[in-house]
């Protein structure tokens, strides 16, 4: 291995704000290691959603600024101090801090995930913290966890279903054999969902969602709503969901859902969902378990990653700029 240097690049926010706030350093400290830790040099770096929160402010980080930004990457340990990586391992991981060139993480409290044979990096950073988020909301949220049979199980609705998460659900769901209603914000993200299994596809631009999902459902509604979106998307929910239906809002694209008036809940017998995904995968059996079953599902071609496009590090502010403006289908990365 080389010589690990003191310094490094990556993108620091030192106010919170619109793009300009991602600030490129050439000279931030690589992370001393902490005993359990490992040290990871990241080529492959997910963009996500919860990083423009970050940036706006919307979330607020608990050491406060500055902060480097980002939520999972891919590359390879080029040192240990846990026994349970080596140098040299290839790994695909969910931490804090890896919008740089290299980034700490404790196996034993996150997930960091060694890579199989023939799963290249760029596929594992592109697919594993949406993936995971796709699963642990089909199995744990919504209760999903046996085939389906397509006549036989619940109505399923994916919003945003051409994204990065929508992807993975819409593929996910229709590998679990799920009636599924798929909307999108345009004709080809609809017809990207249909390609990855949706039976039905609202384009949201040009359709009203509420009478095709009753022309589609025969006026009963869907049973399960998958809701990244957030704000714009959240009383559409309540109106197209159906009797003792449920609502998992997971996201805040269009800004923050809520307050729910919960006596808007009982002319259904609605419930509502607002899960996070690493709650899910908080124990080394859960990260395991999930882990596994993603990188089977991948390994298999049952279900695949588009990327939408890699991005260098240095130009992040594009890949943001791009992603809010929902110009983007599929996942963005950006390489160190
Ligand atoms: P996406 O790739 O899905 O991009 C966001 C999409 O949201 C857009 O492409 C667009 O699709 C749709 N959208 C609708 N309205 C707006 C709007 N006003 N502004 C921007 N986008 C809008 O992003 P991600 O897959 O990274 O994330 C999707 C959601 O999932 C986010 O809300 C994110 O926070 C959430 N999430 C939550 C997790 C959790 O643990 N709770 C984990 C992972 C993701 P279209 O044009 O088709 O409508």
């Amino acid at each position: 291995m080389a010589p690990i240097p003191k310094t490094m690049s990556g993108v620091l926010i030192e106010e919170n704000g619109g793009v300009e706030v991602l600030k490129w350093k050439t000279d931030l400290p690589v992370p001393q290691l902490k005993d359990g830790e490992v040290l990871i040099r990241n080529e492959f770096i997910g963009v996500n959603y919860i990083d423009t929160y970050f940036r706006t402010g919307l979330y607020k980080p608990p050491s406060g600024l500055p902060l480097i930004t980002g939520k999972e990457a891919a590359g390879t340990v080029i040192s240990s101090r846990s026994p349970l990586l080596k140098e040299g391992d290839r790994v695909a991981y969910l931490g804090d801090a890896t919008y740089a060139q290299f980034t700490s993480a404790n196996p034993s409290t996150t997930l960091v995930a060694p890579l199989p044979a023939g799963l290249p990096t760029e596929t594992a950073a592109a697919a594993l913290l949406q993936g995971l988020t796709a699963l642990t909301f089909i199995r744990e949220a919504a209760g999903i966890k046996q085939e389906l049979g397509v006549s036989l199980g619940p109505w399923t609705l994916v919003h945003a279903a051409a994204g990065g998460t929508g992807s993975q659900l819409v593929q996910i769901l229709s590998v679990m054999g799920a009636k599924m209603i798929a909307t999108a914000g345009s004709k080809e993200k609809c017809e990207i969902a249909r390609k990855n299994g949706a039976q039905f596809t609202i384009d949201s631009s040009t359709e009203d969602i509420a009478t095709r999902v009753k022309e589609i459902t025969s006026g009963k509604g869907v049973d399960v709503i998958f809701d990244g979106i957030g704000k714009a998307t959240f009383d559409l929910d309540l109106e197209i969901v159906a009797r003792k239906g449920l609502v998992i809002v997971f996201g805040n694209a269009s800004g923050a859902a809520g307050p729910v008036d919960l006596f808007k809940l009982m002319a259904k017998n609605i419930k509502i969902m607002r899960p996070s995904m690493p709650n899910y995968i908080t124990t080394e059996e859960e990260r395991k378990e999930f882990t596994t079953e993603l990188f089977d599902l991948l390994l298999t071609g049952k279900v695949h990653t588009h990327i939408h496009k890699v991005y260098d590090l240095k130009g992040v502010a594009e890949a943001h700029t791009d992603l809010e403006g929902r110009k983007t289908t599929g996942k963005l990365l950006l390489r160190v």
